[in-house]
């Protein structure tokens, strides 16, 4: 069994469907892997750059924005498509639902064209500098202190988790630029690119594979911004903040609903799971899909 929706939306996703069989680089071409969550590989730029010029990288943006106006449901089944192939539409993941989209959603014109039509293009790469030590779930108790000092922000302080930045051209900084206001007041957000003087990233392995390096330790010291690249009002970086995990968050629950598909699917031929547990994960994938698709 298979829930489907209303004709229009199926009709986008055959023509998406349709799109993908057609366009998909050949396996051969796709043989170089991304380092890390910032470095996109030749070939998969070119592919970021077709899905935007033909609408198809975020179908629910403007066409100048890499979409096509697509509703809500017409984006759920445009993100299915992908998971069920396994494609991504971009190995910088966090540069497009996360940086691009905070741009789109507060940065002047200027700011969306200099910076998130080229992410979306693949031009350019973008991590996100939240976190600290000391500023993690609790990211109102940020430090990285941001001074004004004429048509300049001076940054002093540290940032870390922050997923591909050595490979990064630009990390979109959390700051504290009112350290008087109360904690979640005083914050602002800054494009910062990251051949910097001053800005210094250190890469880090984790536990499981100390030879995958993404996370990063970002330092900044007497780093010089300009007062342009503050995105959205000053000392107002939380509205931001909450924005910017948000279009992070909406849709994510999607890829693990397909993945519960997609591994009952895989499984069941060559194991024991047997008929009863088959088809209950595959109920759940459904309900998950069903819930998900109600709540948009
Ligand atoms: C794969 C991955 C990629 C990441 N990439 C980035 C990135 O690109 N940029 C970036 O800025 N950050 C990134 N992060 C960091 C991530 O956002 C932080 O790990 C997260 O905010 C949690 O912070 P923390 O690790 O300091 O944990 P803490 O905040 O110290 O939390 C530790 C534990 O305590 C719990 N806890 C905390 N506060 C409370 C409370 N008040 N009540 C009850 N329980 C509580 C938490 O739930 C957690 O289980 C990434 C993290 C991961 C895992």
């Amino acid at each position: 069994m298979r829930l489907t929706f209303d004709a229009d939306v199926e009709e986008f996703r055959a023509e998406f469907a349709a799109f993908l069989d057609a366009n998909l680089p050949p396996e051969a071409d796709t043989v170089e892997r991304s380092r890390s969550s910032a470095h996109i590989p030749a070939w998969a730029r070119r592919w970021q750059r077709l899905l935007f010029d033909e609408g198809w990288l975020l179908p629910g943006n403007p066409p100048e924005f890499g979409g096509r106006n697509a509703d809500l449901l017409q984006q759920f089944v445009h993100l299915e498509e992908l998971a069920r192939r396994g494609v991504y539409h971009s190995f910088n993941p966090q540069g497009l639902s996360i940086i691009a989209a905070s741009l789109l959603s507060f940065g002047t014109d200027a700011q969306k064209h200099r910076w998130a039509v080229p992410i979306l293009r693949a031009e350019i790469t973008a991590s996100v500098g939240m976190s600290e030590p000391g500023a993690g779930s609790d990211l109102a108790s940020l430090r990285t202190r941001a001074v004004l000092d004429g048509d300049h922000f001076v940054l002093n302080g540290q940032k870390i988790w922050t997923s591909g930045a050595h490979d990064a051209d630009i990390i979109l900084a959390f700051v504290r630029t009112d350290p008087d206001a109360p904690k979640h007041r005083g914050i602002s957000v800054l494009v910062v690119p990251t051949d910097s003087p001053g800005l210094t990233r250190r890469p880090f392995g984790t536990m499981l594979a100390t030879t995958d390096q993404d996370f990063n330790e970002v330092f900044f010291d007497d780093v010089r911004v300009p007062a342009a690249n503050l995105i959205g009002e000053l000392n107002q970086g939380w509205a931001v903040a909450n924005g910017s995990l948000g279009h992070e968050r909406t849709m994510m629950w999607l890829s693990f609903a397909t993945s519960l598909e997609t591994i009952a699917r895989n499984f069941h031929p060559r194991t024991e799971i047997g008929d009863q547990h088959y088809a209950t994960l595959c109920m759940d994938g459904q309900a998950v899909r069903l819930l998900g698709s109600a709540a948009l």
